[in-house]
């Protein structure tokens, strides 16, 4: 399967992707993932990406999607996919439906997940991060067994740098204006999915794998 997942930040796409990937043993793509390992390795690509990551604003769409049509040329995309914070704005699902279909494939479905800009803050602030293996935590709602430590590869936690309050506004903006009308995009195509992304993680799986049956 050919997927997306969709949703505000802190909606719970990297929590649900985690789930998804494994049951359906296709490929996690996330380029805010891609963007921390260029951050993480110092490339020239991650020192221009860090400057709007830092400010919650969106890394220009001609850097992003040469970086995503890169990655689905990949042999291991061949099995399906998840694209998770991508597209972003309508020129890069243009841009991606024209790189689907170059390739001869298809999205079969977009996962879009809704929680109510009010409960997103508290999220955000709270999420930690595995420095080695990428996995997320949440300080009340999805703890680590042992304290700043990852149960699966026993990294550290840390707390994104933009995960601070003011980010997390300017964040919410940008969604709002730029990505949102992705949903009436990909509704005009017959593929969304919507999800109610306010209720327990492991509900919410439940109800991202009822719909894509
Ligand atoms: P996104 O990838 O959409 O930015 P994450 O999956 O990283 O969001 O989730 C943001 C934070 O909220 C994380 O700390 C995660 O553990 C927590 N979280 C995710 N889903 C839920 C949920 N359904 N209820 C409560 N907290 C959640
Ligand atoms: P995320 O991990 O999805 O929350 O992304 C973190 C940051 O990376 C975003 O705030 C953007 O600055 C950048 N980013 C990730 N994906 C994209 C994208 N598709 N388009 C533009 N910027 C992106």
């Amino acid at each position: 399967m050919n997927l997306l997942i969709m949703g505000p930040p802190g909606g719970g796409k990297g929590t649900q992707a985690e789930v998804i990937v494994k049951e359906l043993g296709i490929t996690h793509i996330s380029t805010g993932d891609m963007f921390r390992e260029a951050v993480k390795a110092g490339t020239e690509m991650g020192k221009k990406a860090k400057e709007y990551m830092d400010k919650g604003a969106l890394v220009p769409d001609e850097v992003v999607v040469g970086m995503v049509k890169d990655r689905l040329s990949q042999p291991d995309c061949a099995k399906g996919f998840l694209l998770d914070g991508f597209p972003r704005t309508v020129a890069q699902a243009e841009a991606l439906d024209a790189t689907l279909k170059e390739m001869g494939i298809k999205l079969d479905a977009v996962i879009n997940i809704a929680v109510p800009r009010e409960k997103i803050v508290q999220r955000l602030t709270g999420r930690r991060v595995c420095r080695q293996c990428g996995a997320t935590y949440h300080i009340l709602y999805k703890k680590p067994q042992v304290e700043g430590k990852c149960d699966k590869c026993g990294g550290e936690l840390y707390q994104r740098s933009d995960d601070t309050e003011a980010t997390v506004n300017e964040r919410l903006d940008v969604y709002e204006a730029q990505t949102q009308p992705l949903i009436e995009y990909y509704s005009k195509q017959g593929l969304i999915k919507n999800i109610n992304g306010d209720q327990d993680i492991s509900k919410v799986s439940e109800d991202i794998l009822a719909a894509l049956k």
